[in-house]
């Protein structure tokens, strides 16, 4: 297992975190969508990227954020060829259903009602994504601090 985040990160991903949460399970694959407000995502600014829970793919980058008030994660741009769509007709509307263009996995829905440049909103479930950080500041567990060599050793 390696730990690396961002750094070795391809075009195809970083790879999957880990294994799925049966909530995940059920909106990647089975088309589900969260409560409204129920995702952490919702209040995260932090700087960084936004990937497929299911497969790690790259999908959102944080400059693309923005708060929809929808209660969902939104985004006005996805990455270049990451999210694919198709046309929804369930429950009697007309939607644009997205989803991971790696894996299939059902990410949201997109609207034209976004804000500009591109009049985007991608609706997102925020347990179909992954959110990384960028590694700005040192936290805890990085290679980069190393140990506490305090001054406080003397004899
Ligand atoms: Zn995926």
């Amino acid at each position: 297992m390696s730990d690396s985040l961002s750094g070795s990160c391809g075009a195809g991903g970083c790879g999957p975190r880990g294994p799925l949460t049966p909530e995940q399970e059920q909106i990647l694959f089975g088309h589900g969508t969260e409560y409204p407000g129920s995702s952490p995502l919702n209040h995260e600014k932090r700087e960084g990227a936004y990937h497929c829970a299911a497969c790690g793919s790259l999908l959102f980058r944080s400059a693309t954020k923005y708060e929809s008030g929808s209660g969902w994660p939104s985004f006005w741009a996805a990455e270049p060829n990451a999210v694919a769509t198709h046309k929804d007709t369930s429950h009697g509307m007309v939607r644009t259903e997205a989803h991971c263009a790696q894996c299939e996995g059902h990410l949201g829905h997109v609207f034209p009602d976004g804000p500009p440049p591109t009049g985007q909103r991608y609706c997102m479930n925020g347990l179909a994504l992954d959110f990384r950080p960028d590694p700005q500041r040192a936290t805890s567990a990085g290679g980069a601090t190393s140990m506490d060599h305090t001054s406080g050793w003397a004899s």
